[in-house]
């Protein structure tokens, strides 16, 4: 069994830079101060990740930034700085074996989709003949056919023209791409884009009467009855005093928000509308948002719960999101949502899309599921910043033969594969 404990290598991939000095380059270390404390952030020459790839790290003792920022304990390898130890952002950082376990679970992955090739695409591929009809729904990106580069596909009637054995891009299901026709142009698109957005649940919750605003008191008499372990992470006073602004707004202003990241302007929209890039497309059916102090609800999709999912999301502590990626704080904010959403009071308030973050959740439960880590401490790390207890937790199970922050990064539509490496290890 590998066994690893070198070879620290810098993430390439953290969430966010954090406040930037300097012209671009953000600072990674910060003071030790003579009370073991974290001082303010340093520059003295303690080489930023983009120079350096190597560290030495104490993994297990870790610390937080004034910033609430995970912090490990480091010190620069092969330098003359190497007997100071200093305090460093532990999302700047992969842990050893980071690169062994994503292999590991890409091989599996690929094995999976093979599979997934000979049986499921080869009979749809039957399906898409020449001049078959397809209907395009709203939010599908695809390429101009002669015209280069990834556009919005106007949504409408379109027929097949040709199937081109070749995939257009690396996350692409199926093996082959589709050119299609219509008013619009000739477009090629992923044949999987054509299942759309599944929005059954929003359609259950208006049949039932349920797709209403939910008034903030709601949401705090949920948030009180939730399980002490975690509910002692969602202080009503917080919420009151300077919780989040809650917007019902169209699928225009969700894809201009996704664009700018904030609250969109009147104007924002219309300039994201007209341009119509990826970004904006990719987000028009997107239920939710937290940005900031400001949750987005997309005002066709209410009674499903985004209210309360989003709402988790402003109590959650950044260390999640940053050390351990979207994949994983997606999964653990849907975790704890549909815990919520499990209480008596509220079960029969929403109807939840149980496929909505499938990939995500079930990566997440199945740490729980292997007794890996306890519900606490998955509480604990997403609202409280204590993800060191995680990867002590993750380490001693597998004995330091898989990578936690790699797993986690591979919860997307590796989350299969990913959670097969885990229980083959477990056994
Ligand atoms: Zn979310």
């Amino acid at each position: 069994m590998a066994n690893f404990t070198d070879n620290w290598t810098s993430n390439p991939k953290p969430y966010k830079p954090p406040v930037p000095v300097g012209p671009g380059v953000p600072v990674v270390g910060y003071q030790v101060t003579a009370t073991q404390g974290v001082g303010l952030p340093t520059l003295d020459g303690l080489p930023t990740p983009e120079i350096m790839a190597i560290w030495e790290v104490a993994g297990d003792t870790w610390a937080s930034a004034p910033d609430g920022a995970p912090l490990v304990l480091m010190r620069p390898f092969m330098s003359e700085e190497k007997d100071k130890y200093r305090w460093g952002r532990r999302d700047y950082l992969r842990e050893p074996g980071y690169d062994v376990t994503d292999s590991k679970i890409r091989e599996m992955a690929a094995a999976q989709r093979e599979e997934l090739e000979k049986n499921f695409w080869a009979g749809k591929q039957l399906a898409y003949g020449k001049d078959a009809p397809v209907v395009v729904p709203e939010g599908v990106v695809g390429i101009r056919f002669r015209g280069g580069d990834w556009e919005g596909v106007p949504a409408g009637e379109y027929h097949v023209v040709d199937l081109i054995a070749e995939k257009i891009d690396q996350e692409q299901l199926a093996p082959f791409t589709l050119q299609i026709e219509g008013g619009h142009g000739t477009f090629w698109i992923k044949p999987e884009v054509l299942g759309g957005v599944d929005e059954s649940a929003a359609e259950a919750a208006a049949e039932a009467g349920l797709n209403r605003p939910v008034p903030v008191a709601t949401i705090m008499a949920a948030f009180q009855a939730a399980p002490q372990s975690w509910a002692q992470y969602l202080p009503q006073d917080k919420l009151l005093s300077n919780g989040p602004e809650l917007h019902y707004v169209t699928n225009e202003q969700m894809g201009a928000a996704n664009v700018v990241e904030r609250m969109p302007t009147d104007d924002e929209v219309r300039r994201a509308a007209a341009a119509r890039d990826q970004r904006y497309v990719d987000g028009l059916q997107d239920p939710g948002v937290r940005l900031g102090n400001d949750i987005l609800v997309n005002a066709g999709h209410q009674g499903i719960g985004v209210e309360y999912h989003e709402a988790l999301h402003w109590f959650s502590h950044t260390a999640v999101r940053t050390v351990l990626g979207w994949h994983f704080n997606e999964g653990t904010t849907e975790y704890f949502t549909r815990k919520l959403l499990a209480e008596p009071g509220l079960a029969n308030t929403v109807r939840r899309d149980q496929d909505q973050y499938r990939n995500q959740i079930a990566g997440v439960t199945g740490l729980i599921e292997h007794h890996i880590v306890s519900e606490a401490q998955l509480a604990a790390a997403y609202f409280s910043g204590e993800v060191g207890p995680l990867f002590q937790q993750f380490s001693v199970h597998t004995e330091d033969s898989l990578s936690l922050q790699a797993y986690a990064a591979n919860l997307g539509r590796n989350s299969g594969a990913a959670q097969e490496v885990l229980g083959n290890l477990l056994g």
